[in-house]
């Protein structure tokens, strides 16, 4: 009989898929990291086991202990999954920018959510980072997980899915292009894939409100560049320790409204029903294209994070992308979108 002894056993192991029409002018192979395939329907499964594991192993997590983190929802998931089938409590810390369906999904697997403002400086005591850490504070036998800092969150994608992309691609892929949230996933993959061919290009989505792409390009850390965005899982008013700036050969912004229409067209021209940051991501790769040129000879590795299923609510309903001025009346988008 072939199975598994419970429904972590699942995670990882996602499959790599051809994109054809969304990336049809670009010359390279361009090949989908499709992670909505791990149990959590995201890559954070993967580094959600991983930060309980290593917690467990040194002692910072211990029987019967609550684990607290401020996460957008997959991170949660993650952390849920592998809370169930090991008996632990989990707290998750959200801000009111995530979507409620990201937060009802959280309830189901057994968390208590806890939702902050988003448009409140990351000291301030409201804010889900602070909040986060006061509750762990406050909690006898917690363990505040904090995947921004944590090192067993890159530390998952170096073990797990940066192998996988290298021997799925055969050794043969050129560039690494993600979405850039806490930095686990570029900054572990990033890592393997350049210790096995130090020519593998790494490429960062950032979004307009974050500070990545100039902090990378100038060393400057710059306030002014903050605002709140509509993107969900991409972009930070904070240098996460995960982000390995060293790794990253260059990083694009992508507007929320392209961000958007891409979640759109990869649902409805790729049968790819994703998440927001998949359309951030598969617009960078063309925004990319323009700055370096793909060849024929590239295989280029897009990583999607999450489900469309998180978006119904947004990204995939018509009357808010017409309130954002993103979708006019006959179903089309902007003059420069089909
Ligand atoms: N996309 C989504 C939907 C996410 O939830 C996240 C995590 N915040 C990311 C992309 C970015 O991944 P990472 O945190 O590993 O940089």
């Amino acid at each position: 009989m072939d199975y598994v002894e419970n429904i972590l056993g699942t995670i990882g192991n996602t499959p790599l898929v051809k994109m054809n029409k969304l990336a049809d002018d670009v010359p390279a192979l361009v090949l989908a990291k499709y992670e909505t395939f791990n149990p959590g329907n995201s890559a954070k499964d993967r580094m959600g086991l991983k930060m309980i594991e290593d917690a467990e192993a040194d002692g910072r997590l211990k029987p019967g202990g609550t684990i607290i983190e401020g996460t957008s929802g997959n991170t949660g998931m993650g952390l849920a999954l592998a809370a169930i089938i090991k008996g632990y409590k989990l707290i998750c810390v959200l801000s009111d920018k995530q979507s409620n369906e990201k937060m009802d999904i959280l309830r189901a697997v057994g968390a208590e959510v806890h939702v902050c403002p988003t448009d409140v400086a990351p000291e301030d005591p409201q804010s889900y980072y602070s909040t986060s850490k006061r509750l762990s504070q406050e909690i006898p036998n917690s363990w505040y997980v904090n995947q921004y800092d944590n090192p067993s969150n890159a530390q998952a994608h170096y073990e797990s899915t940066g192998p996988e992309i290298w021997e799925q691609t055969k050794g043969k892929i050129t560039h690494f292009i993600v979405g850039v949230g806490t930095g686990g996933t570029i900054s572990g993959v990033g890592k393997y894939l350049k210790e096995q061919n130090p020519d593998v290009k790494i490429w960062g989505i950032d979004t307009y409100g974050s500070v990545f792409k100039k902090y990378h390009e100038t060393g400057i850390f710059d306030q002014d560049e903050i605002y709140s965005y509509v993107t969900e899982g991409i972009g930070e008013d904070i240098l996460p320790k995960n982000v390995d700036f060293d790794i990253i050969d260059g990083f694009t912004k992508v507007t929320d409204k392209d961000a958007a229409v891409y979640t759109r067209r990869l649902a409805k021209e790729e049968g790819m029903f994703l998440g927001n940051s998949a359309g951030a991501a598969i617009k960078g790769l063309k925004q990319i294209h323009k700055e370096v040129g793909f060849t024929e000879d590239d295989v280029v590795v897009i990583l999607y994070h999450d489900h469309g299923s998180r978006y119904v609510g947004k990204f995939f309903n018509d009357n808010w992308m017409k309130e954002k001025g993103w979708l006019k009346e006959d179903g089309t988008y902007h003059p420069d979108d089909k």
